[in-house]
């Protein structure tokens, strides 16, 4: 049964037997999708002719003309503006509301739209104390947050808070090296590479170099690329030979790159590997408390992922910290900092297998501070378990606007997740209710269909993450068994349909992190999304536009010779700086490189917008691992929601709900994809002031 359906000429009544359900304005924040519409951000792994678009003839726009965006105050061209809500997204992410919006403005157009700058600014002026330095910044964010949790402790200095932070690290790495718990990966730092995009962090000499990497050119064309810089951002392509003296990093296109490779039939060895399972890319969404981290942390326990000896040990350092309830979620949950606030920042990464698949779990945070760090994890899972809280209110609270059970639902289905498991968890707190299970299963279910989910596709498992209960085998409480027959969370997990995987397709590879390991090189972590890779091959960067060798693949702490599509791997890499490379970057053959662009046309689908969208709006785009300051150019058309003929050519505005073409320029060259060739690098976000406004797919890349 395909669970991919296309646009045009398609019946969709074969699908959904109640289909009058869509396009049903329904009691919630979200504008519904229609079955059509939600095709286009399905997240199809499976080839497909993507649905053609009409031609539309190229109209020019004259700037003059672009009427400013009415939300705008300030007298800033849109690109300024971009970055003003770029920064200032940045600094609420790190304060939350307790500066005034006016101090924060200020502080950042001081500072020339420099998130770090404008923190620290904000930061040395509310504690009277010696303005923090930059490299203390990571640092001084953190306090930001911790000392708007430690209210009751005003004795708590900075140094005293960045020095336990420090330790807690420290005592999490030894604690890795000397207990059995599963390895938690972090996938991002709190955000922090995120937001500053393709930022090389840089000063002086190195500073021109990186600039002018970041450009696609050498060293030596620095003033060339300075002085281009404000009139023209188009990247040179790698085909270019744009290095100038350095034509070695850049291979022409045909030339066999690096050391010949073995040739290995890839699927034929994907299916010997893990024991013939397939591995399945599983995010876990949800409300901050609805029980994500303590849901999954028990589930690991359970499965012997965690020892008992160290089960106790959190349970003791819990207890002591006075978070008893929170010992499960403390598997998850790393840091010394989201163990102090008592929720989940960065999308932690672990391992686990069920009977028939290798699970790569990622925790991804619930509270909206973190909806950006939510997105990167969601970007990259095949499925997703939907984590809701049962307790009367709470469920309510999570479902209602500004909860985040929608944002999270609609977000990883605009991101192509198709099949979802709802764990209706705390379900001890209703004393395992039918009743509740059911009116929290219906409520869901029609805003789930609505939001593009076949029914088919979604299954409800009621859970206690805190007992234990229905996790991994079914549950003997006599008060569930009464009524439910259903498989464990854990049973759910393995009957999910493994993912097709563009093997096929040339290597890309988008990375999530960067660090310096021990020896030669640095290591790089992210998913392929496409292609694979063998150690000795030669791979390039864009942007930088630059080629490494391949030197070690680890997949889960294991080193291996050749890794493909849907791995999260970290690949150690030599021949290049590591300064050049930044969360965001993508690696990618260097016979058939990604493109790097600064203006596409994308089809993009608005969510619940309080004000219309007009030409030189600003938006921060989310794509993959990183988040870039964009403005929408140009509205190019209006699209019919479900069979996407052209309904208005040069419209004046966007308004909520609205299917449209328009033409998107970023501020600094981002490497994409067209989603007609690879579906999983051709889909995108956009977000304003703190909340998500379109999800959108690119149908054209421009320069
Ligand atoms: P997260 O923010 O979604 O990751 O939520 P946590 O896992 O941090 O849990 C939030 C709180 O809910 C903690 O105090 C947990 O002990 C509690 N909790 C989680 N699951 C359950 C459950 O099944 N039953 C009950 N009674 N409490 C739970």
């Amino acid at each position: 049964m395909s669970r991919h359906r296309n646009v045009r000429g398609y019946n969709y009544d074969e699908d959904f037997e109640d289909d009058d359900m869509y396009g049903q304005s329904v009691d919630d924040d979200y504008c519904c999708i229609s079955p059509a519409t939600a095709n286009q951000f399905i997240y199809s792994r499976q080839d497909r002719q993507a649905p053609k678009e009409e031609p539309l003839e190229e109209e020019e726009y004259e700037a003059e003309d672009v009427p400013m965006s009415p939300t705008i105050s300030h007298n800033l061209d849109p690109l300024d503006q971009a970055k003003l809500y770029s920064c200032l997204d940045h600094m609420r992410t790190v304060l939350g509301d307790a500066v005034p919006d006016s101090v924060l403005t200020q502080a950042a157009m001081r500072c020339g739209f420099d998130p770090q700058r404008a923190l620290d600014a904000v930061l040395s002026e509310d504690t009277k104390t010696a303005p923090v330095t930059r490299s203390t910044c990571e640092e001084a964010t953190s306090v930001a947050r911790v000392s708007q949790e430690r209210a009751p402790l005003p004795q708590r200095t900075k140094q005293e808070a960045v020095a336990e932070r420090a330790k807690s690290k420290d005592a999490s790495h030894n604690k890795l090296d000397s207990e059995v718990v599963p390895k938690v990966a972090r996938m991002t730092v709190s955000g922090k590479k995120q937001t500053m995009g393709f930022d090389v962090p840089s000063t002086g000499e190195n500073g021109v170099i990186a600039a002018a990497a970041r450009r696609g050119g050498s060293p030596e064309n620095t003033t060339a690329a300075a002085a281009s810089e404000t009139t023209s951002k188009r990247p040179e392509t790698p085909s270019k030979g744009s290095n100038g003296d350095e034509p070695s990093t850049v291979p022409t296109p045909g030339r066999s790159s690096g050391k010949a490779r073995q040739a290995i039939n890839v699927k034929a060895e994907l299916e010997k590997r893990q024991g013939g399972k397939p591995l399945l890319n599983l995010v876990v969404i949800g409300h901050v408390d609805a029980g994500k981290s303590t849901l999954m942390g028990h589930l690991l326990y359970l499965l012997g992922n965690v020892n008992k000896r160290t089960m106790h040990k959190y349970e003791q350092e819990s207890k002591k910290a006075g978070k008893a309830s929170f010992a499960y979620a403390w598997v998850l949950d790393e840091t010394g900092e989201e163990r102090d606030r008592g929720v989940t920042m960065d999308v932690g990464m672990t391992k686990f297998e069920t009977s028939s698949k290798v699970v790569t779990l990622m925790d991804a945070p619930g509270h909206k501070d973190f909806i950006p760090n939510m997105i990167t994890g969601a970007a990259q899972a095949d499925v997703a378990v939907l984590v809701v809280d049962a307790s009367r209110g709470e469920f309510e609270a999570g479902f209602e606007a500004g909860g985040q059970t929608r944002e999270h639902a609609l977000l990883v289905r605009s991101l192509g997740v198709t099949q979802l498991a709802v764990a209706v968890n705390k379900m001890d707190q209703v004393n395992w209710q039918q009743e509740r299970f059911q009116d929290i299963t219906s409520k869901l279910g029609h805003f789930l269909k609505q939001a593009g989910f076949k029914e088919s596709d979604v299954f409800y498992i009621p859970t206690s993450g805190l007992s234990g209960e229905n996790l991994v085998t079914r549950s003997s409480v006599s008060e569930l068994t009464a009524w439910y027959s259903g498989p464990s969370l854990l049973q759910q997990i393995d009957a999910f349909k493994a993912p097709q995987r563009s093997v096929d397709k040339p290597f890309r590879l988008c990375v999530s992190d960067v660090f310096k390991d021990q020896g030669s090189g640095f290591c790089v972590t992210g998913k392929i999304e496409a292609g694979y890779i063998q150690t000795g091959d030669k791979i390039l960067a864009m942007p930088p536009n630059e080629t490494c060798t391949v030197k070690g693949i680890t997949l889960h702490d294991e080193a291996l010779d050749w890794s493909a599509a849907g791995d999260h791997v970290s690949l150690t890499v030599t021949g290049m700086d590591i300064i050049k490379i930044n969360v965001g970057c993508v690696f990618c053959d260097p016979k058939e490189p990604i493109r790097v662009c600064t203006r596409f046309r994308a089809r993009i689908l608005l969510f619940n917008i309080e004000v219309p969208i007009t030409q030189g709006f600003p938006v921060l785009l989310h794509y993959q691992t990183v988040s870039e300051p964009a403005t929408i150019r140009k509205l190019i058309s209006v699209l019919h929601k479900s069979s996407g003929e052209v309904l208005k050519k040069k419209p004046k505005c966007l308004n909520k709900g609205m299917n449209a073409i328009v033409e998107i320029q970023t501020q600094r060259p981002v490497p994409l994809e067209l989603y007609k060739d690879y579906k999983e690098l051709g889909r995108f976000m956009l977000r304003y002031v703190g909340s998500t406004i379109a999800a959108g797919v690119v149908t054209e890349i421009k320069e």
